[in-house]
């Protein structure tokens, strides 16, 4: 039997070549950013050729942050001559939406169920608070001193993909992390304006109307909310001014689960869903070919929202009876 830990496999692909393309899934979030620059540092270090491919742009606010002007936008790898491609917390390879990586020395890193293991090295670890966690690991192995950037890039993957420190899968790991992030110059206060206190005028307006439409359910516990073209012209938002609306009605007391219906002009539905202790959210994901973990999952489904939306409501309510009854 093998009994190398991934990460040591990991490091030895990586210290025996040279040509690196490091992706993510499409629309990436600051985990993906994180994660895919603090590498991206990591292998510069190393004297390797790295190149960054994305589907999609990054969030507006992460354009500041250090290095994400490298960061190719693309559907497609037509020409690389990349020995390795990198993917960070996608299940699958189609999940980046970047064609043209099959057929490549693929490591695969991600802490998400239901991963497909469709790398030539493989490490899923589900109980990371994020992707960056993981990445942090092998930046160790590899050996490569924690530059401010690198440190501040593992900040943003864990301070995003915990919510900001809320979530259940922090463990003393994800502090021990940050501690040593923090030692290397990050600032907490800092990185928490940078990230969270970036609102346009018109997300504020997008707020306010998203809220005043939202429906309760499931005897208050479940918020609804929509999104479509008609509310982002009328607050002169877009699709990016979106992210992390989807955790405001958690914040009262009463609310176990929110599902946010995001309609797209293709018709297409991408159902985001939030949940507090024990409502599972994933599994609902999964049986419509989604994904995610407990307290935050999504899909797409083929419109018109109202042939799905009430059979969605139904399996969310199951969820949060079958969450109060298994809540310690
Ligand atoms: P969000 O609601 O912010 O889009 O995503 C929340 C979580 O669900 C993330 O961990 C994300 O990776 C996962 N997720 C969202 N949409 C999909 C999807 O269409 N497929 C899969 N596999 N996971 C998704
Ligand atoms: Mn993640």
């Amino acid at each position: 039997m093998n009994t190398r830990h991934p990460i040591q496999a990991i490091h030895d692909a990586i210290v025996t070549r040279q040509r690196f393309l490091i992706t993510s899934h499409a629309r990436p979030d600051g985990d993906s950013i994180g994660s895919q620059l603090a590498m991206a540092y990591a292998l510069d270090a190393l004297g390797k050729d790295v190149r960054l491919v994305n589907a999609d742009p990054a969030p507006l606010h992460y354009m500041e942050f250090p290095g994400l002007e490298r960061i190719e936008i693309a559907r497609a790898v037509e020409r690389s001559d990349a020995e390795v491609v990198i993917v960070m917390e996608s299940g699958d390879l189609k999940r980046t939406g970047v064609d043209g990586l099959e057929g490549r020395f693929t490591i695969n890193i991600d802490h998400h169920q239901g991963n497909t293991f469709y790398g030539s090295l493989n490490w899923v670890d589900e109980s990371a608070a994020a992707c960056g966690e993981m990445v942090y690991d092998v930046i160790e192995a590899l050996g490569v001193p924690l530059t401010i950037e690198i440190a501040t890039h593992v900040y943003l993957a864990i301070l995003t993909d915990t919510g900001s420190f809320h979530y259940s899968n922090i463990t003393p790991r994800t502090f021990a992390i940050c501690a040593r992030l923090v030692h290397a110059g990050v600032n907490p206060a800092a990185m928490a304006r940078r990230v969270f206190d970036q609102n346009s005028f018109g997300k504020l307006r997008l707020i306010g109307a998203l809220l005043a439409q939202m429906e309760l359910f499931a005897d208050g516990r479940l918020a609804v909310m929509h999104l479509d073209d008609a509310i982002m012209n009328a607050t002169g938002t877009t699709y990016n001014d979106t992210e992390g609306l989807i955790n405001l009605p958690l914040t009262a007391r009463e609310i176990h689960a929110v599902v946010f219906f995001k309609l797209g002009a293709d018709g297409d539905i991408h159902v985001s869903m939030r949940s507090k202790y024990d409502v599972d959210v994933r599994t609902i994901a999964a049986r419509h070919g989604g994904g995610g973990h407990k307290n935050a999952a999504g899909f797409k489904v083929k419109g018109p929202l109202s042939a799905v939306r009430e059979g969605i409501l139904q399996e969310l309510d199951a969820a949060i009876a079958h969450g109060a009854q298994t809540r310690p």
